[in-house]
């Protein structure tokens, strides 16, 4: 007969453990024997070290190690919570069993339900700091007092002394018979527990083939992937088990959710995140959960828990394990100096837009368009250092120090300049600041605002017939505030194209030094603002009357001037304002994901876009609903996706839980509308059938004409907001139909007061309407009078949007004939060119 010792600590708890772990491998392998070796661990001996000051992760579980590796054991029985996550060389977690009631528990000396009902600075029992923060963080009024020793002695410690209450794991009050005492289940969900609380961790050698063979056996193949996925969390973040991390898994179906959190010892700052995927990849969820609580300010947190222990060199918080300082997560400091381009975010170079989307810092010159930051990580830090005199302005001194400050913080920096970041940006003193520093850097070239005022005004800058050269001039010098460089006489000779950067408060004695030196006053000038925006203007005189000319209609910097036979352009090649949308401002009221591609669309056409967000989308996808759904596929006959917004969100949840769209097998698809239809191109997915009607019924008539949808099962993915007239449609043509909601559109408050001052100022010529509830809306926060008393005009997209607007009392200008975005402002054109 095969005998097996079995390691386990000594305690009610761990023995009863023990005891089911026997049971279950007896009943796989009743031919084996099994004894009990009780080992007392170190855990067990020092019984008054809170836990937060332990160093030593494995305080329970190494001396049951040394015995199996010392061969006087031939398993060990684990909580798994306590196990280190760097597994011992030689030895192996064989088996995990009986994850079961993973949360934690409240008990109270006065019966309560919630935290809120204990009395105000209560004393709380618990030597866990995952524990005391996420305590802390909803009553920071409590008192928390260390609390070791097993769970009796705690259930006793909280009769006979002036506790309050006590925290403790929920498996272990089961599994001893002692659920009486418990106040209060904590939601794993809400008070998130110890990773892999509950779970036990069956340990073996691991070239011990037979003990091996046996006890696989009770393996948990859902226990293993809780449990695993809720420790990668710990592996991830390089943290020990008495770390202030929590995680949490739960299985429904294939799929495997993880939540998790880090906090700092108050529980004052506190990040959770949760992401799930399918059950096979329960470790990757586990991992990917740990990365955006590190990205989202994670690793700050622990960085200073650290400190405060004083144990930076030794490894994470609670960590047995060393980290190698200067390895992975160390970055060396890098700054790019980036040219954002002269206005118009999307005159960038490639270069400098990949640039921003990994920069861990971005540090913003005033004449970069602020919209480039929408390329940022949500987590980068951004440092504005506008150069103007006044408060909030910065010295280049003070730049050159914030640059090399957050690269020798190990951060990768972009410094991002207006223009080109070496014409006239003072490039060198950064640059030689981080050469002293040791700090690498690169130079990414950015388009600069002569080069882009002349294209967007007809004026060329070089021209065979009149202009072989060309000089770009600091305007400062002219002034003679600064020691100048200029020769006056040069210029005035000069056979080509004068570019002055800077010079709009100089104009005067700009032309005037030109004229003294000899040039005509008759030489053609022209002045360009706001270069490449839809508040671009250009004037257009000789060099004797262009400062008048400017003063009189208030031109505001940045402007450049330009001096020479090519600043009489060529009306014929100004293209840019001669675009029927330009200048114009046009306000979106679509939710925030379509104001994008709105905006974009508008700048495109040389408009000016006003966003006014009306409606938040907020995916539905966590429902078990979708979820069952989701997992019934490819059963259905015909898909229907209604909106972009569907194909964005549902794709969404595909590519979290590892999928793509073979998913949908051989299911016929079909998409209403032409950008339903790119969205799913997109993706991949040619849709079946595309139909161009915007009503529910119409659509259904059509379907049924395309195809027989008799007994035909029909899923339909959509908003939770729409109408049921498609269903009623397909029913009547025989169809099974499932109407799942993948999102919902919920009314959002924008800035009234700020959008009625600019109609005010007469910047708004358009409002555009792209649906029937953003009519509603809007107009909910908008008085609908607003559109006659500032000459407004509206756009609308389609007839049902139209008959919103008219049923309001608002006049439509224009319908969309074709009935998307690009067809809304093909119309506004045709209106503006008349
Ligand atoms: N590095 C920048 C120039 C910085 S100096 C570049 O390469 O463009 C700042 C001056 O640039 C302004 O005073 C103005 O003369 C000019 N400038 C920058 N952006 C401009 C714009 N959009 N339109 C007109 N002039 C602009």
């Amino acid at each position: 007969m095969k005998v097996l010792t079995v390691a386990t600590r000594r305690g009610e708890l761990a023995i009863a453990q023990t005891r089911l772990v026997i049971a279950a491998l007896k009943a796989r392998h009743p031919e084996v024997e099994i004894r009990v070796q009780e080992i007392t661990s170190a855990g067990d001996k020092d019984r008054k070290t809170a836990l937060w000051d332990l160093k030593d992760t494995g305080f329970f579980t190494s001396q049951l190690e040394d015995a199996l590796l010392a061969g006087e054991a031939d398993l060990a029985v684990h909580s798994f919570k306590d196990l280190p996550t760097a597994e011992r060389a030689g030895l192996a977690v064989t088996a995990i069993y009986g994850r079961q009631w993973p949360e934690d528990c409240l008990l109270a000396k006065q019966p309560v339900r919630t935290l809120h009902d204990l009395p105000k600075a209560a004393r709380v029992g618990t030597s866990s700091l995952r524990r005391a923060a996420q305590l802390r963080h909803v009553r920071p009024d409590l008192e928390l007092v260390p609390l070791r020793g097993n769970v009796q002695t705690r259930i006793d410690k909280l009769r006979t002394t002036d506790l309050d209450a006590i925290i403790l794991a929920r498996a272990g009050l089961e599994r001893l018979g002692l659920t009486d005492a418990i106040s209060i289940v904590f939601d794993p969900r809400e008070f998130i527990p110890a990773p892999a609380q509950g779970a036990l961790a069956i340990q073996t050698r691991s070239d011990d083939e037979s003990t091996v063979a046996i006890v696989r056996s009770i393996d948990d193949e859902l226990s293993r992937a809780v449990a695993l996925a809720e420790r990668q969390v710990l592996t991830t973040t390089q943290c020990g088990c008495h770390a202030p991390v929590g995680a949490y898994a739960e299985c429904r179906g294939e799929i495997i959710e993880v939540l998790a959190f880090i906090s700092d010892v108050d529980g004052r700052n506190m990040i959770r995140r949760q992401a799930r995927g399918p059950l096979s990849q329960a470790v990757q969820v586990g991992e990917r959960v740990a990365i955006e609580l590190l990205d989202a300010g994670g690793r700050e947190i622990l960085r200073n828990l650290e400190k405060d222990q004083g144990r930076g060199d030794s490894g994470r918080v609670g960590s047995a394990h060393h980290s190698t300082p200067g390895a992975k997560g160390v970055k060396k400091p890098m700054v790019y100096l980036v040219g954002a381009g002269p206005g118009r975010a999307d005159l960038i170079t490639l270069r400098g837009a990949e640039l921003l989307k990994i920069a861990d810092c971005i540090i913003m010159d005033k004449l970069a368009n602020p919209a480039l930051l929408e390329l940022a990580r949500k987590d980068a830090e951004i440092v504005h250092v506008p150069k103007r005199i006044g408060p909030g302005s910065f010295t280049q001194d003070q730049v050159n120090r914030v640059l090399v400050d957050k690269a020798l913080e190990g951060k990768t920096v972009v410094r991002l300049k207006g223009g080109d970041p070496c014409i006239f940006g003072r490039c060198t003193e950064e640059a030689m600041m981080l050469n002293e520093a040791g700090v690498a850097f690169e130079i990414v070239p950015g388009i600069t605002a002569a080069i882009a005022a002349a294209e967007y005004t007809g004026i060329m800058l070089t021209d065979r017939r009149y202009s072989s050269q060309v000089a770009f001039i600091t305007g400062r010098e002219a002034e003679g505030k600064e020691e100048t460089n200029i020769d006056w006489d040069v210029l005035a000779r000069f056979p080509g194209t004068l570019v002055f950067y800077m010079g709009i408060g100089a104009l005067p004695s700009i032309a005037g030094k030109l004229i003294d030196c000899g040039m005509s006053a008759e030489t053609p000038a022209a002045l360009v603002a706001d270069a490449t925006l839809p508040t671009q203007r250009l004037i257009q005189s000789s060099l004797g009357r262009i400062a008048r000319e400017c003063e009189r209609q208030q031109i505001e910097p940045p402007a450049l001037i330009v001096i020479g036979p090519a600043a009489a352009g060529d009306a014929g090649l100004n293209w840019f304002m001669r675009q029927p949308l330009f200048g114009k401002g046009l306000v979106i009221t679509r939710d925030s994901a379509g104001n994008v591609d709105s905006a974009r669309k508008i700048v495109a056409r040389g408009g000016r876009p006003v966003e006014y967000p009306t409606l938040a989308i907020k995916p539905l996808t966590d429902r078990n609903e979708f979820l069952r759904v989701l997992a019934e596929f490819p059963g259905y006959d015909w898909v229907i996706f209604t909106s972009a917004n569907g194909v964005r969100i549902f794709f969404d949840v595909l590519r979290e839980l590892g999928k793509d769209a073979r998913v949908f097998g051989g299911m016929k698809i079909a998409a209403i509308g032409p950008r339903t239809a790119d969205s799913l191109e997109q993706c991949g997915i040619r849709a079946d059938f595309v139909p161009e009607v915007f009503t529910g019924r119409e659509l259904a008539r059509q379907l049924i004409a395309y195809t027989n949808l008799r007994d035909k099962k029909v899923l339909l993915l959509r908003s939770e907001i729409a109408s049921e007239e498609l269903v009623e449609g397909l029913e009547t043509g025989g169809a099974v139909v499932t109407n799942v909601p993948v999102y919902t559109a919920e009314p959002c408050k924008g800035d009234d007061k700020a959008l009625i001052e600019q109609m005010r100022q007469g910047r708004i010529q358009w409002l555009t309407f792209a649906s029937p509830s953003a009519v509603r809306a809007f107009f909910e926060q908008i008085p609908p009078e607003a559109v006659h008393s500032y000459s407004l005009k509206v756009a609308s997209v389609g007839p049902v949007t139209s008959r919103e607007l008219i049923q309001i009392g608002v006049r439509v200008d224009v319908e969309a004939t074709e009935h998307t975005i690009d067809g809304l402002l093909d119309a506004i054109e045709s209106i503006e060119k008349t």
